[in-house]
């Protein structure tokens, strides 16, 4: 493999992003307990005063917890502050054929689809994955306007969309009755990769933007007594990027991937109420996503020892994790004070991970 840009910690990047109050919160009057400062990449979080561990813990709540990461974005920020920011350097990373995976983490609610899907409709709104699709197809139409010969490079562009549901894999864009669990294999060449897993030539921005409903439309739900649809599996939406050029007669190849990846609700299970098959499940998607957490603490800090292993959302992105490959984590909060237990456990998760 080709030297990378940079090695170690330089290449993880931990970031949060505070969405404002949805109408249910405002209806409810609920109050803002999350600060943001981005000059200072700094957010603060304060107990609300009828908070229940306030009772056991009086004289704790006025204490507000205070972290630091790479970027803060607050509860005015838009779409293309993230992208433009904190995405495009791992865009232009995957177009030199390096890989890249950006993760939203975060309880159900949180803002996950909203910062990597977005809304398709308003263009302000669009998320991570068409603004990328966007950046790569102006990208590649530059190349037509490149006429030395010896630097200009042919692009093929692929899309992929699957999710992780109990620990098993399934395709999101093929026909529902053939959706059944693939399997995660190892290639000498290729690396991990999953059998049988359907690629998709993109061409355009309507081709993408297509892939992407689809995919989220098949996407295992179920309602928990958090009474809304909140999603129970993780999801990668993979995008590959080979390029062709011709330097002295010589052919030269590289392929870059990227991996978009929103994730499970973070929730506590004692908040959702889950039992039976809930709580197998619950216990899968903490367990996948403590992992997620070790490895990316763990490449922060250059350890030898990486425990892709133990979760399938590792084992099947490890070839884009470490290494050469950047990897960015975007963990959303809710600013609403009904929150302030998951809010604070993300807040501590995304620390861990630094
Ligand atoms: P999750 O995927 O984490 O469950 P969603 O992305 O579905 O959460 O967001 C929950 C709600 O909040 C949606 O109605 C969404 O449109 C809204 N929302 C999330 N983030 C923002 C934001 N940054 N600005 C405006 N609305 C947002
Ligand atoms: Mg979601």
């Amino acid at each position: 493999m080709a030297q990378g840009p940079s090695d170690g910690g330089d290449n993880v990047k931990v970031i949060v992003r505070c969405r404002p109050l949805i109408k249910k919160e405002v209806r409810d009057s609920e109050e803002i307990i999350v600060k943001t400062d981005s000059a200072m990449g700094s957010i603060q979080v304060t107990c609300p005063d009828h908070h229940v561990t306030n009772r056991t813990n009086p004289g704790e709540h006025n204490i507000p917890k205070q972290f630091t990461f790479d970027s803060v974005y607050g509860i005015g920020s838009k779409q293309m502050d993230i992208f433009t920011e904190s995405v495009r350097p791992m865009i232009d990373s995957v177009l030199m054929g390096y890989n890249s995976t950006i993760f939203a983490y975060g309880q159900t609610g949180s803002g996950k689809t909203f910062t990597m899907s977005g809304n398709a409709d308003v263009p302000e709104e669009r998320g991570v994955i068409p603004n990328t699709f966007q950046y790569i197809f102006d990208h590649i139409a530059q190349q037509s306007e490149v006429t030395d010969p010896e630097a200009k490079k042919e692009y093929l562009v692929h899309a992929s969309f699957l999710e992780i549901y109990n620990e098993d894999i399934r395709d999101l864009l093929c026909e529902a009755k053939d959706r059944h669990k693939l399997p995660l294999k190892q290639h000498p060449d290729k690396g991990v990769f999953v059998d049988g897993l359907s690629h998709h030539v993109v061409r355009n921005e309507a081709e993408c933007e297509a892939i992407m409903r689809k995919g989220n439309s098949a996407r295992t739900t179920a309602a928990t007594s958090m009474n809304d649809v909140s999603s129970r599996s993780h999801s990668i939406f993979q995008i590959s990027v080979e390029s062709h050029s011709s330097i002295n007669g010589q052919d030269h190849y590289a392929v870059g991937l990227l991996n978009l990846v929103d994730l499970a609700g973070s929730e506590s299970q004692k908040k959702t109420g889950a039992t039976g098959q809930r709580l197998v499940e619950a216990n899968k998607i903490n367990l996948s996503l403590t992992t997620l957490g070790i490895v990316i603490g763990k490449l922060v800090k250059g350890s030898p020892h990486i425990p892709y292993r133990n979760s399938p959302l590792t084992r099947l992105l490890q070839d884009s994790l470490g290494g050469n490959a950047k990897t960015l984590m975007v963990a959303n909060v809710s600013p609403a004070e009904s929150n302030y237990n998951e809010t604070y456990g993300t807040l501590r998760y995304a620390n861990q991970a630094k």
